[in-house]
């Protein structure tokens, strides 16, 4: 029986994680929970997976919840707030797995903590790596910790990569939808509102990843991402625009060969191989439906109509903080774009004079990187007025 952890157990990711958990009850138990804001949500899962430990980010929200339990019959769990809450419990003691899926930066610290006690950790905040990757894979290393990607794509090349040594490795392709403006221009996208940009053709995920996914940040988000867990150079990954979702990511090995991982696109998929990794589970997703499928296409990305994608290759080129800067400028402007504050097309505009403006430092003390966070948020800020 694995002991399994669930930070952002209330997103798109944590309810998936919880549903691959109840499948198969005799594999794997909840034993800590951490959520955000939504209390309903929270404590319905409490009643059915009953936590030893759950955490929520303030005292407001951890008052509401003690109220709800206080309702509630049978057992009920120790209740803890703010980060160090939530640090606590991704370092709990009877945990195995953690899976990693709070939404941005706020996952940063408590996949450290998780980290650092050594945990299994499933992935799937991406901004992690994407801050602090450096930090992060020094730390697992150096504290036994096994960090297993979630994100479909480094998921993808995780299980190609299984058995084939390093250095036959030639290049990685990560694949990408497209998103729901693929073919249009710049132009085009200019009066896009935000629930156009949140209608994923193939996907049902967050809000702020589903925006990613439209600018292509997303993409340029899991370069970074792919950098740090495979340590590859950028120049070693490429981008391919495969809009059926199909093939998740591919290898190619420098003898030419090719080895890609393909399912239908669920989640479900890479959450159950993260908790069951080495082994797989039975009957986690259904059959792609060979003979009913549209055919498998592929094009490159439209960079000029997209500017995220080298704006994402751009902050690895120049290293240390700039990719910190890149994350926390994306998603200022992102969720400025879901209030009404900018426009679609500001996305890109707002991140790029950002970066413009940072001297990047070495990114090897997590503070340094906390501050050029901090520091890009307010930067942006002061660029939606300049708009
Ligand atoms: P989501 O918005 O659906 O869920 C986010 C979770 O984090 C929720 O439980 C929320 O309550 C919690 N949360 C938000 N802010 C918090 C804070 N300040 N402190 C503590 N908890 C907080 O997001 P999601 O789509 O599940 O994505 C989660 C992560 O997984 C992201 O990093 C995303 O890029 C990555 N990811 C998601 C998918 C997907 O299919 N949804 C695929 C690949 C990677
Ligand atoms: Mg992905």
């Amino acid at each position: 029986m694995k002991n399994i952890v669930i930070l952002g157990s209330t997103g798109s990711i944590g309810t998936a994680t919880l549903q691959v958990v109840s499948a198969y009850p005799d594999r794997f138990r909840v034993a800590g929970l951490t959520a955000g804001r939504n209390v309903p949500l929270l404590l319905d899962q409490i009643s059915v997976f009953k936590p030893e430990v759950v955490a929520v980010p303030d005292d407001d929200t951890c008052a509401e919840l003690k109220k709800g339990l206080s309702s509630l019959t049978g057992p009920r769990p120790e209740v803890l707030y703010g980060v160090e809450g939530i640090c606590r419990v991704a370092e709990m003691t009877s945990a195995h797995v953690v899976i990693s899926a709070i939404v941005g930066s706020a996952g940063l610290l408590p996949t450290l903590c998780a980290v650092r006690s050594g945990k299994t950790v499933g992935l799937a905040n991406k901004e992690t790596l994407v801050m602090a990757g450096d930090i992060v894979m020094s730390e697992a290393a150096a504290c036994g910790s096994v960090i297993i990607p979630v994100d479909s794509e480094h998921s993808a090349v995780f299980q190609c990569l299984q058995g084939h040594e390093r250095k036959s490795l030639a290049r990685i392709i990560l694949t990408a939808s497209g998103g729901p403006f693929i073919g249009r221009t710049h132009e085009e996208m200019k009066d896009v509102t935000p629930d156009d940009a949140l209608k994923h053709p193939n996907w049902s995920m967050g809000r702020k990843i589903s925006i990613d996914s439209a600018t292509l940040m997303n993409k340029g988000l899991e370069v970074i991402e792919a950098c740090r867990l495979f340590d590859l150079p950028a120049q070693e990954i490429d981008v391919l625009i495969h809009p059926q979702s199909i093939i998740h990511s591919m290898v190619e090995f420098i003898d030419g060969s090719l080895l890609a991982q393909l399912s239908r696109p669920d989640m479900k998929g890479p959450i159950a191989y993260a908790l069951s990794w080495p082994e797989r589970l039975d009957s986690v997703m259904e059959a792609v439906p060979w003979a009913d499928l549209a055919p498998l296409t592929f094009q490159g990305p439209d960079r000029e109509a997209f500017p995220c994608l080298s704006l994402a290759y751009s902050a690895l080129e120049a290293g240390g903080t700039m990719p910190a800067v890149l994350n926390a400028s994306n998603e200022t402007a992102v969720q400025a774009f879901l209030d009404g504050i900018v426009r679609f097309t500001d996305i890109p505009a707002i991140i790029k004079k950002v970066m413009d403006s940072h001297a990047p430092q070495r990114a090897d003390d997590i503070a340094v990187i906390l501050e050029a966070d901090r520091w890009a948020r307010e930067e942006s800020k002061i660029r939606f007025a300049g708009l």
